[in-house]
């Protein structure tokens, strides 16, 4: 039996943040260009036209069943966690802010 177990994987968080659809609990926005009229079954952006590659769920629990959805229909979409994701963007542009590359 099949169940989803969370991996870790070394990412570079601007390409994550170029092709990243950030669920919330009723819509989903683009990460590249803050587009709020984003639906989960589009492929790519409506307003700036980047390919998603990947999604992170705002709240992974409410959102379970469409989790598993996204794993069955769209295996090319990597899922990846929200909190990891706000934390490493927060860093990256703390260090643009104090020009710390
Ligand atoms: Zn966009």
């Amino acid at each position: 039996m099949s169940q989803l177990i969370r991996t870790y994987k070394k990412y570079d968080v601007n390409e994550v943040k170029a092709h990243l659809m950030i669920y919330g609990d009723l819509a989903a926005q683009c990460a590249n260009c803050s587009e709020l009229n984003v639906k989960l079954d589009m492929h790519q952006c409506p307003h700036c036209k980047t390919e998603y590659k990947y999604i992170a769920f705002r709240n992974v629990l409410t959102n379970m069943p469409k989790l598993h959805k996204i794993v069955e229909q769209r295996p090319s979409l990597q899922i990846i966690d929200h909190d990891d994701y706000k934390r490493h963007i927060g860093a990256s542009k703390a260090q643009e802010l104090f020009g710390d590359k």
